[in-house]
């Protein structure tokens, strides 16, 4: 496990205990502990003890490990509203460059994360070409 952690990262850290956190659960392969910085009560996140930065870049194992903790920690909250989260880069909000989903509880309107969709009307003609262009490469 440890030879897929980094030495320089926050979140390595955490999962080597060498920085304290409020750790939920853990498994093998994934590690599940509250935000230190909480949107909401319960702010909690869900990382891969494998360091990388970009959600693509997680080997399968790990991923498939990660979701169902993410499950069990929102079940274990009992939240009935909530936000799964996992930002992608600078651009998309990512500080931390080690993979993390948020799950983030929205107990109420006025509590939790606001998310503002900007929204774009697009032909059905775009639809196809955006289809063409991803299909191509699966
Ligand atoms: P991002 O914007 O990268 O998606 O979110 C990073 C999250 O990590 C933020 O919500 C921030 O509060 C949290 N965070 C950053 N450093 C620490 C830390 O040392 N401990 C904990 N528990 N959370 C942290
Ligand atoms: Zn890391």
């Amino acid at each position: 496990m440890s030879q897929h952690l980094t030495n320089d990262c926050i979140f390595c850290k955490i999962i080597r205990g060498e920085i304290p956190s409020h750790k939920i659960a853990e498994t093998d392969k994934s590690y599940a502990f509250l935000d230190i910085n909480p949107i909401s009560e319960g702010h909690t996140l869900v990382i891969p003890k494998y360091h990388s930065e970009f959600f693509h870049e997680v080997p399968e194992d790990y991923l498939a490990d990660l979701l169902p903790l993410a499950k069990k920690v929102a079940l274990a909250h009992g939240f009935e509203q909530y936000n799964l989260l996992q930002n992608n880069g600078p651009m998309a909000h990512q500080v931390v460059k080690h993979v993390h989903f948020h799950i983030i509880n929205k107990p109420n309107r006025e509590q939790g994360l606001g998310v503002g969709w900007p929204q774009q009307q697009v032909t059905q003609d775009q639809l196809k070409s955006t289809l063409i262009k991803v299909k191509e490469k699966l």
